[in-house]
C-alpha cells in the first residue's frame, strides 16, 4: 500500500487550520490541511442557532478580507461566520481535504517526522500542527446524576427556546454562552434561573469604542499568559441584539433569578454558594477598572472622545442578590431541563507524542512543542489572551510558520552546499 507523504501536516480546518495554511503558503512550505467533517464545522453544527459573532466584523476577521455585505460594527450572524471562512479557504487556495479524520499520530522511530493513521489510510509528515479547537469535549460538572427526571444538555448542545421541554431553565454558568442561552430562553417566555460565577465583564462599547477597541489600544489582547493552575476567569460580552452590555441587574429586573455558583444536589434539591453578590461585585470591578484604564487612556492621549458619566450609573442590587436563595428544589420550580455552560477541556487522546504533562496538558512555548516537530494552535493563550480568537490565531499561525520554516532551513544547510549561505534569506 503507498503511503502518502506531506511536509506539513494541518489537523483541522477552522480559522486556526486556514490560518496556518495562508502562513505556510507564504512561506513556500508544502503541507496539507485534514478536516473531520467541513471548513469551519463548529461555527456551522456546534453552537446554537442565534449566536452571532461575540466581536464587531471590523475586528473578528483576518487581515486579508472583510465581510462582505455587513456594517463592518455590526455581528455577524454563525452561518455568515462560516461561509466567511469557506470563501476564505477558497480565496488562498488552501490545500483542505474535508471528511477525513486524523485518528493517531505518532513519532517514526529511527527517522525524523511522524506516522499519521486517517479515516482514509496513512500519512508521512514531518511536521504536524494540531489545530483541533480550544473548545473540544464538553466539560458538565458531576453534580445532577443522569438518572434525576430533568434534561440536562451542555451549552454546545443548545440550538433554541423550542428544544427544551415546556417549564423552567436552570443554566449554570454566566460566561459569554450561558448569559446568552439564558437571556433567549427569558425572551422566549421561559422561567430562567442563572448560576453565576466570578466573571469579567467588560461593558459593550465606552465613549463612542467597542471593548475589542479599548482592549486592543490598552495591550489587554496580548495579556501574556496566565501561570500555569491561575484560575481561569470567564469573560461574560454579547454580540446579540446588537450588542449591548451584559447587566445581569437588568436581567434580573426582567424577571430572570440570579444564583450563586452551583454547589451539591440531593433528594431533588440543588445548593448554590452564598457567593453571588461576591461574584457580580467582582464583575463591576473589572468593568469599573476598564473605564478607569479607558479615561486615562483618553487623557494621556488627548483623544476627542465623549465623555460617558451614565457608564458609571448602576441599578440597585434587586431581591435575589440582597438575598440570595441558597437552594432550589427543581421539581417545586418546575424545572424541567439545566442548560450546562460550564465549558470545555481539551483532548489530545489521538496525539501518541511526548508533548504533554503528566495532567495531559500540552506543553509548549508559543504553541511549539516539547515534541519538535509538534505544534499546537488555537489553544486558548497560546501566547496571549487573543490566541483563541479569530484574529489573535492569526498571528500565531504567523510565528509557527516563521518557526517550521527556519527549522527546514537549518536542515537544508549543508556545509559543501555552494548556496549555504542564501538558506537564511528571508522568505
Ligand atoms: C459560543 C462561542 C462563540 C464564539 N464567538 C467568537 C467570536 O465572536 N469571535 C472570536 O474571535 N472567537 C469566538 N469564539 C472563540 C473561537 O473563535 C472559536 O471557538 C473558534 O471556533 C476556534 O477556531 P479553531 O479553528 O481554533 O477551532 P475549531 O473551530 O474548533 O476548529 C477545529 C476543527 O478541527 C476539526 N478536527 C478536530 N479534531 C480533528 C481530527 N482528529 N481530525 C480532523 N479534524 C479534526 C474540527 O472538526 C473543527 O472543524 C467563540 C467560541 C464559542 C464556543
Amino acid at each position: 500500500m503507498s503511503i502518502e507523504e506531506v511536509e506539513v501536516l494541518v489537523v483541522g480546518a477552522g480559522q486556526a487550520g486556514l490560518a496556518m495554511s495562508e502562513h505556510l503558503s507564504k512561506s513556500d512550505v508544502p503541507h496539507l490541511v485534514l478536516e473531520r467533517q467541513r471548513i469551519a464545522e463548529r461555527w456551522r453544527s456546534g453552537r446554537w442557532d442565534s449566536l452571532v459573532a461575540n466581536g464587531p466584523a471590523w475586528h473578528d476577521r483576518f487581515p486579508g478580507m472583510t465581510f462582505p455585505g455587513v456594517d463592518p460594527d455590526a455581528f455577524p450572524p454563525k452561518e455568515m461566520v462560516a461561509d466567511y471562512f469557506a470563501a476564505y479557504a477558497e480565496m488562498i487556495s488552501a490545500p483542505v481535504r474535508c471528511g477525513v479524520e486524523v485518528r493517531e499520530v505518532r513519532r517514526k522511530v529511527g527517522h525524523p517526522g511522524f506516522h499519521v493513521e486517517t479515516s482514509q489510510g496513512v500519512i508521512e509528515a514531518a511536521y504536524v500542527v494540531a489545530a483541533t479547537g480550544p473548545f473540544q469535549r464538553p466539560i458538565i460538572p458531576a453534580i445532577v446524576p443522569d438518572e434525576t427526571e430533568v434534561l440536562q444538555i451542555h451549552s454546545s448542545a443548545y440550538r433554541n427556546p423550542g428544544q427544551l421541554p415546556e417549564g423552567a431553565v436552570l443554566v449554570v454558568g454566566a460566561g459569554s454562552s450561558g448569559v446568552q442561552i439564558a437571556d433567549e430562553l427569558l425572551r422566549a417566555g421561559r422561567p430562567v434561573y442563572l448560576s453565576v460565577g466570578p466573571h469579567q465583564r467588560p461593558p459593550r462599547s465606552y465613549r463612542g469604542r467597542d471593548f475589542v477597541w479599548w482592549l486592543g489600544v490598552l495591550g489587554k489582547w496580548d495579556a501574556e499568559t496566565p501561570e500555569s493552575g491561575a484560575e481561569h476567569v470567564t469573560i461574560a460580552v454579547s454580540g446579540a441584539q446588537g450588542g449591548q452590555t451584559v447587566d445581569f441587574r437588568q436581567l434580573a429586573a426582567q424577571g430572570m433569578t440570579l444564583l450563586g455558583r452551583t454547589k451539591t444536589f440531593k433528594n431533588g434539591v440543588l445548593k448554590f454558594a452564598p457567593d453571588l453578590a461576591g461574584n457580580l461585585a467582582q464583575g463591576d470591578a473589572y468593568y469599573l477598572s476598564l473605564l478607569d484604564e479607558a479615561d486615562a487612556y483618553v487623557a494621556r492621549n488627548g483623544l476627542d472622545l465623549p465623555e460617558e458619566p451614565d457608564a458609571r450609573k448602576f441599578e440597585a442590587d434587586p431581591p435575589c442578590v440582597t438575598d440570595p436563595r441558597l437552594a432550589l428544589n427543581l421539581a417545586e420550580a418546575g424545572t424541567t431541563s439545566i442548560v450546562w455552560a460550564t465549558g470545555f477541556a481539551l483532548d489530545f487522546g489521538w496525539m501518541k507524542v511526548d508533548a504533554f504533562d503528566e495532567d495531559g496538558r500540552p506543553k509548549h512555548q508559543r504553541g511549539v512543542s516539547a515534541e519538535p516537530g509538534i505544534y499546537f494552535l488555537g489553544l486558548p493563550w497560546l501566547s496571549r489572551r487573543g490566541s483563541s480568537f479569530i484574529w489573535g490565531v492569526w498571528h500565531d499561525a504567523r510565528y509557527l510558520a516563521d518557526h517550521i520554516s527556519t527549522q527546514r532551513k537549518y536542515l537544508a544547510y549543508h556545509p559543501s552546499s555552494e548556496d549555504k549561505d542564501e538558506a537564511w534569506m528571508p522568505d
